[in-house]
C-alpha cells in the first residue's frame, strides 16, 4: 500500500528552468486537494465523496433548453456581460429573494463558474501591498487570487464552540490594519457548513463601514440553508450592497458544475470595474448553456426554492446512514458538505487519514487543513463529506463509513 499522490497530479517543478528567467508566481501551491482526491478517488476506484459534484444530473427540462439552443443556432460568442435573457433572470431572482432592484444591464454579469467571478472581482479591488481578510478555514481560490494581484491575505480563523463554527468579530476587527482593502465572506460556507445570522451579517456591516472595506461575497450555496435557516445575501441590505461584489454559480443550484456559468451582482461602478477585467480573462462564456439556463430560470423560476428542502433530506438521510460508526458530528447548517469528527479513531493527520481511507476503506473525503492557512492541531479533527448524492450511494457511503 503506498499513499504516495498520483503523478499524474503533481506539477512539474519550475526549478528545472531557471535560464528562461521564469519565477513561479505561486512556488508553494501545488494541484489542488479537490483535483487530487478526486483523482485518487478514480485511480482507486473509491467512492468519491470529496469534490464538491452532485452524481446525478441537472432538472431535465434544463438539459433540453440547452440542448435546443446548440441544435438551433446558439454557438457564437454571447455578448461580454452574458446574455440579456439570463442576466434578467438573475436580477428578476435578486428582486423576489432578496428585494433589489438590480439593473440587468449594468449591475448583472455572467461569468464562467463562480471561480471567474472571484477572480475578477479581487483582481479588480486589490492594489500592490492592500490587505485582504480571509476568515479561515477558506475555500481555496481566494488567496492565491490575492497574491497574484500583489496583494496580502490576513487570515483570521474562526472559532468552535462544541463542533460549530462562528465568527469572532472582534478578532476580525483586531486584524484591520492600514491597509485592509476588502474582506472575503462565504456563507453558507465551504467547508464548515456555518451559515451567517443577522447577527453576523450586523457585525460585517459594522465592520465594513468602520473600516471603509469592500466585500467579496461568495454566496454559490445560497439555497442550500437547513433548519429554518435562511441565507442573507449582501443585495438585501442597503448598507452592504453598495460595497459588495456577490458571487453565485448555476453549477450549484442547477446540479450543473459542469457547465462553469456563475454571475456577480454588483453596483455599477464596481460591476465596470470587473468587466473590465472579466473581457480579457474569458470575454465570455458558453452560450447554449447561458441561453437553456435563461429559458429555464424564465420558465421555472422558483426552483431554487425548494433546494434546502432537497439537500436538508439528503444531508438527514447521510446522517442517518452513518449513525452507528465511531464519527462524531454536529448537523451541517448549510451547503451539500458535513464535517465528520474522527477523534474517536485515534488518528491524527487529517490529509494522511483522507488519503488512507482513500486507499483502504474504500471512500474519498476532503481533509480541511487545504483551508487553514496555519493549522492549529484542535482545528484537524475533521474531513469533509459531500452528500450531494443518490440515495443509494448515500446509503453505500453510510456502510463504508460504519464498516471502519
Ligand atoms: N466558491 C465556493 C465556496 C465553492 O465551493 C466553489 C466550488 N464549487 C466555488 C466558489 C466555485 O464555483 P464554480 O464551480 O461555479 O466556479
Ligand atoms: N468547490 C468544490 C469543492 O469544494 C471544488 C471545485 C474545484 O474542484 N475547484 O469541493
Amino acid at each position: 500500500m503506498s499513499t504516495a499522490q498520483p503523478n499524474e497530479t503533481s506539477p512539474p517543478a519550475l526549478a528545472s528552468t531557471p535560464a528562461l528567467g521564469i519565477r513561479d508566481k505561486l512556488a508553494d501551491v501545488g494541484v489542488t486537494i479537490f483535483t487530487q482526491m478526486s483523482a485518487l478517488a478514480a485511480e482507486q476506484g473509491a467512492l468519491n465523496l470529496s469534490q464538491g459534484f452532485p452524481d446525478f444530473d441537472g432538472p431535465t427540462e434544463l438539459l433540453e433548453r440547452v440542448n435546443h439552443h446548440l441544435r438551433n443556432g446558439g454557438n457564437q460568442y454571447a455578448p461580454m456581460i452574458g446574455v440579456a435573457s439570463l442576466r434578467e433572470a438573475v436580477a428578476n431572482k435578486v428582486a423576489r429573494l432578496y428585494g433589489r432592484d438590480v439593473c440587468p444591464d449594468t449591475e448583472v454579469t455572467i461569468t464562467s463558474g463562480a471561480t471567474e467571478a472571484l477572480f475578477c472581482s479581487l483582481t479588480a479591488l486589490v492594489q500592490p501591498k492592500d490587505e485582504v481578510l480571509l476568515l479561515d478555514p477558506a475555500y481555496d481560490s481566494y488567496a492565491p487570487v490575492i497574491r497574484l494581484a500583489g496583494g496580502v491575505p490576513v487570515h483570521v480563523p474562526m472559532v468552535i464552540d462544541s463542533g460549530c463554527y462562528r465568527v469572532d468579530w472582534d478578532q476580525v476587527a483586531a486584524a484591520v490594519t492600514g491597509a485592509t482593502r476588502a474582506i472575503v465572506t462565504n456563507s453558507p460556507n465551504n467547508p464548515t457548513g456555518m451559515v451567517f445570522d443577522s447577527e453576523d451579517i450586523n457585525a460585517l456591516a459594522r465592520l465594513a463601514d468602520k473600516y471603509g472595506l469592500a466585500i467579496v461575497a461568495d454566496e454559490v450555496y445560497e439555497h442550500m440553508a437547513f433548519d429554518g435557516r435562511s441565507h442573507i445575501s449582501m443585495t438585501a441590505r442597503d448598507d452592504l450592497y453598495g460595497r459588495s461584489f456577490t458571487v453565485s454559480s448555476f453549477g450549484k443550484t442547477y446540479h450543473t458544475t459542469g457547465w462553469k456559468i456563475g454571475y456577480c451582482v454588483a453596483p455599477a461602478h464596481l460591476t465596470a470595474l470587473l468587466r473590465k477585467i472579466h473581457q480579457y480573462v474569458t470575454f465570455t462564456s458558453h452560450t447554449p448553456s447561458q441561453l437553456g439556463l435563461a429559458d429555464f430560470l424564465t420558465a421555472q423560476p422558483e426552483y431554487d426554492e425548494q433546494l434546502s428542502a432537497f439537500y436538508q433530506a439528503k444531508r438527514d438521510r447521510f446522517l442517518a446512514t452513518i449513525a452507528g460508526s465511531k464519527f462524531n458530528w454536529v448537523p451541517t447548517q448549510g451547503t451539500y458538505f458535513q464535517l465528520l469528527d474522527y477523534t474517536a479513531f485515534g488518528l491524527h493527520n487529517d490529509w494522511e487519514l483522507a488519503r488512507k481511507w482513500t486507499y483502504e476503506a474504500g471512500f474519498a473525503s476532503i481533509p480541511l487543513s487545504p483551508f487553514y492557512a496555519d493549522p492549529q492541531p484542535s482545528e484537524l479533527t475533521r474531513l469533509r463529506f459531500c452528500f450531494a448524492k443518490d440515495d443509494e450511494t448515500l446509503d453505500r457511503a453510510g456502510r463504508l463509513l460504519c464498516q471502519l
